[in-house]
C-alpha cells in the first residue's frame, strides 16, 4: 500500500494517469481486475493497458477501471480528482469550490462538481451502532442563524431554508448524522434506533422527542436551561463540539449551502472526524475504497 505523510509526497506517488489506474485497480479490485458488468474476473487487458474486455459469453463487455465508480465519464484526469480526494479527507476543514478550481486548474462549475462526487464517496458505507454512552442531539444548519443555541432561534428557522440534522457520538468513538424532517418523537426516535444500539446509555437535553427512549435504552437528560452542563456523564458536550465543526466548515468555507446537498457536508464532517487518529493515507485510501458509487450530473443537480 503506497503511503504519503504530506502533500508534497501525495503528488510523487500520483504524478500521472498511469499511477492512479495501477493505484485504483488495486483498491478496487484488490490487484483481480473483474467485469463491472457480470462480476467475472475471466477478462483480457489489452495492450494499452487501460481497457478491458470480458471473455464471458454472453457479456463481452468492455470497460476500464472507472467504469461503475464516481471517475467514470469525467473528462478530469485521476490525477487531479486524487489531488481533490486528498484534500478533501485530509484537510481539517475542507475546501471550498472556488479555492479548489484554483488549486487543481479546473473552472469553479466543475470543481463544485469534484466536490460534491468526492463527499458522496466519504459516506460510511454500513455504519457499525453506536454504543456505550451516547451522547445525541439535532440542530439547524445553514443560514446566519445556525450559530445560535436552538433555544434562542425563531420558530420560522425552517421557513428561511436551513435543514435539521441528528447527530449522534459515542463517546470515545464515531459520529452519526442525519438530515431530519422535524423534531417530532417519531423522527428523532427513528434516528436513534437506526443508529445506536439497544441498551446504550443515552444522554440528550430536555427535548420531548427523546421522552420514549428510556423503552430501548438507558436515557440521561441534561437540563440546559437550568445551567446544567455537567452532571456525572450527564452532558452533550462532544456532539455540542461536532456541531460547531461542522458550522465552522459549513459557514466559514462554503458560507450557504442548499438542503439538497447538506447531506454530502455532514458525510465530509463525519468522515475526518471519525478518522482523526488516522493517518492521512489510511484516511485517502478509506475515501477511495468507497469508489463504488454514482453520483451523475443529473442526480447532482437535481432539485430535491
Ligand atoms: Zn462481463
Amino acid at each position: 500500500m503506497k503511503t504519503f505523510k504530506n502533500i508534497f509526497d501525495f503528488q510523487n506517488e500520483f504524478s500521472n494517469e498511469e499511477k492512479c489506474r495501477t493505484y485504483l485497480e488495486q483498491q478496487r479490485w484488490n490487484g483481480t481486475p473483474a467485469c463491472p458488468f457480470c462480476g467475472s474476473i475471466n477478462v483480457h487487458r489489452f495492450p494499452n493497458g487501460k481497457i478491458f474486455k470480458c471473455r464471458e459469453k454472453e457479456c463481452r463487455s468492455k470497460f476500464s477501471v472507472t467504469v461503475g465508480t464516481i471517475y467514470e465519464n469525467t473528462k478530469i484526469p485521476l490525477t487531479k480528482w486524487f489531488l481533490a480526494t486528498y484534500i478533501l479527507s485530509v484537510h481539517s476543514k475542507g475546501i471550498s469550490s472556488l479555492q479548489l478550481a484554483n488549486w487543481i486548474g479546473v473552472t469553479q462549475k466543475t470543481a463544485w462538481h469534484l466536490n460534491h462526487r468526492i463527499r458522496e464517496m466519504l459516506k460510511e458505507n454500513a455504519p457499525e451502532l453506536l454504543d456505550g454512552i451516547v451522547e445525541v442531539d439535532e440542530t439547524y444548519v445553514g443560514g446566519s442563524e445556525s450559530n445560535k443555541h436552538k433555544s434562542k432561534r425563531n420558530a420560522s428557522a425552517r421557513v428561511s431554508g436551513k435543514t435539521m440534522v441528528f447527530g449522534a457520538v459515542e463517546r470515545g468513538g464515531k459520529v452519526v448524522t442525519k438530515i431530519i424532517p422535524n423534531t417530532t418523537a417519531e423522527s428523532l426516535i427513528a434516528a436513534v434506533e437506526e443508529n445506536v444500539a439497544e441498551g446504550a446509555i443515552m444522554v440528550s437535553d430536555e427535548n420531548k422527542g427523546y421522552k420514549k427512549l428510556n423503552k430501548k435504552y438507558r436515557h440521561v437528560k441534561v437540563n440546559h436551561s437550568k445551567g446544567e452542563y455537567v452532571r456525572g456523564a450527564a452532558w452533550t458536550n462532544t456532539i455540542e463540539g461536532f456541531w460547531s465543526l461542522l458550522k465552522r466548515q459549513i459557514d466559514g468555507i462554503h458560507h450557504s449551502v442548499s438542503p439538497q446537498h447538506l447531506h454530502r457536508y455532514c458525510n465530509e464532517s463525519t468522515f475526518r472526524y471519525n478518522r482523526k487518529k488516522v493517518t492521512q493515507d489510511e484516511r485517502f485510501h478509506d475515501a477511495v475504497l468507497n469508489c463504488n458509487t454514482r453520483l451523475t450530473y443529473k442526480q447532482l443537480i437535481n432539485k430535491a
